[in-house]
């Protein structure tokens, strides 16, 4: 049974901790609720915002129509063999905690993708993404229910169209689907992935010689618990830019004026800056602007330094923008969805 509530405020419904409100709200717990929501007349009749952990969101106004949050759940094997296995898991399980089900299991492929915020249904949307590894590796398929009428429908890796921080559900499947379910292919037999980032610096500070995946994940944690502003503290959506991609000769020109650039080969021959670099080094880490502010230990974070408003976040987010163009003629694209 659904109940749509009115004029809720999202302040607790999003990391950043903006108080803008919603004409309505309701919550699904089960595809039945969702099919049961699609007939009533106030969803018919108004925008609608799926969200599941509301930590890639940035509210910049008043929802101006129907907001659904997600909380489907349950995790289950679907089927196996001696050295895969796929998970099947609903979208309003929190991501970490497939994560720790996975180790738990001792199924390998998530662990680098440990502490991540948010739900599993949002994960295929922007393709998640941490220490070298994309959800895409792991991908099985998703089953997703068209947002007008309730139909069903599955989608595998190739329907999905992943890229860096992309997929159809950001672009041409945009507000078209609520995803539901995704399963994931994980490996029985071990093959850890511990030479992105500081992982392997991490696991000898723990002194850790032959790790398990438990191991890795817990370094991961580490790493991001040392860098990462916990939004349940501070007010983020982890990274809210990008790293952009440019051709080799416009890498090969700011590496002759920048000699330290962080930026890392493409297999298109095209070279990954790393955005946190080029922010920092326009002397913006730290900087505030109103209640806004870019975070000290990574600058390619923007908080919430206190009761700032949507706005007082964007504004930072189009001066880092300008600062960044106007030192390196790079242009930084947003990575959180603004509503
Ligand atoms: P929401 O913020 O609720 O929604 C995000 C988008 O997905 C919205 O457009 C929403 O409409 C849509 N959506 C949500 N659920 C569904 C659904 N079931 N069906 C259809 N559409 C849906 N991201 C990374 O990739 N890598 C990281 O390492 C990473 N680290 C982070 C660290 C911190 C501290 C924070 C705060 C964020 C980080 N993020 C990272 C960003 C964010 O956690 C992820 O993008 C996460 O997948 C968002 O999940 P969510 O449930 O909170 O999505
Ligand atoms: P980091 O390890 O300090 O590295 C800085 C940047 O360099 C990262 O953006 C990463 O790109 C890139 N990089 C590092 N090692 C690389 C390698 N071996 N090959 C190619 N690129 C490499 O970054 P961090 O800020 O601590 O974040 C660690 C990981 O968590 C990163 O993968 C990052 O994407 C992820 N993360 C994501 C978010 C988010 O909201 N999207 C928030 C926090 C952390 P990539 O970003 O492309 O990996």
């Amino acid at each position: 049974m659904i109940e749509i509530k009115q004029q809720i405020s999202l302040k607790s419904y999003n990391t950043f901790g903006i108080d803008v409100s919603c004409n309505y709200f309701v919550e699904i717990n089960s595809e039945n609720d969702f099919f049961e929501l699609i007939k009533n007349n106030i969803y018919k009749n108004n925008q609608k915002l799926i969200i599941g952990g509301g930590s890639n969101i940035l509210f910049t106004k008043n929802f101006d129509g129907i907001v659904v949050k997600i909380n489907l759940k349950g995790i289950s094997i679907k089927s196996e063999t001696e050295t895969e296995v796929i998970v099947k898991s609903y979208a309003g399980e929190g991501w970490h905690d497939l994560v720790l089900w996975s180790i738990a299991n001792n199924f390998c492929g998530l662990e680098n993708l440990s502490l991540i915020p948010g739900c599993v249904g949002a994960s295929p949307m922007q393709n998640i993404g941490a220490y070298g590894v994309e959800i895409k590796d792991v991908f099985y398929e998703l089953e997703a229910l068209e947002i007008e009428t309730g139909l069903k429908k599955k989608f595998n890796i190739k329907d999905c169209k992943f890229g860096y921080r992309e997929s159809v559900f950001k672009n041409e499947m945009k507000n078209r689907y609520l995803i539901s379910s995704v399963s994931f292919k994980l490996k029985k037999n071990i093959i850890l992935n511990t030479l992105y980032g500081a992982i392997n610096e991490e696991l000898a500070i723990m002194q850790v010689n032959n790790p398990t995946i438990k191991d890795v994940s817990n370094a991961v944690i580490a790493i991001r618990q040392s860098k990462l502003p916990d939004p349940k503290i501070t007010g983020n959506a982890g990274s809210f830019f990008k790293n952009p991609e440019v051709s080799k000769e416009k890498y090969l020109s700011l590496k002759t004026s920048f000699e330290n650039i962080v930026a890392y080969p493409l297999p298109n021959g095209n070279y990954k800056l790393a955005a946190g670099w080029l922010i920092e080094k326009c002397g913006l880490k730290g900087f505030e602007l109103d209640n806004a502010s870019v975070h000290t230990k990574q600058a390619l974070v923007l908080i919430n330094k206190s009761n700032a408003t949507g706005n007082n976040i964007y504004q930072l987010s189009t001066y880092v923008l300008q600062k960044v163009f106007n030192t390196f003629g790079v242009t930084l694209e947003r990575e959180v969805n603004i509503f």
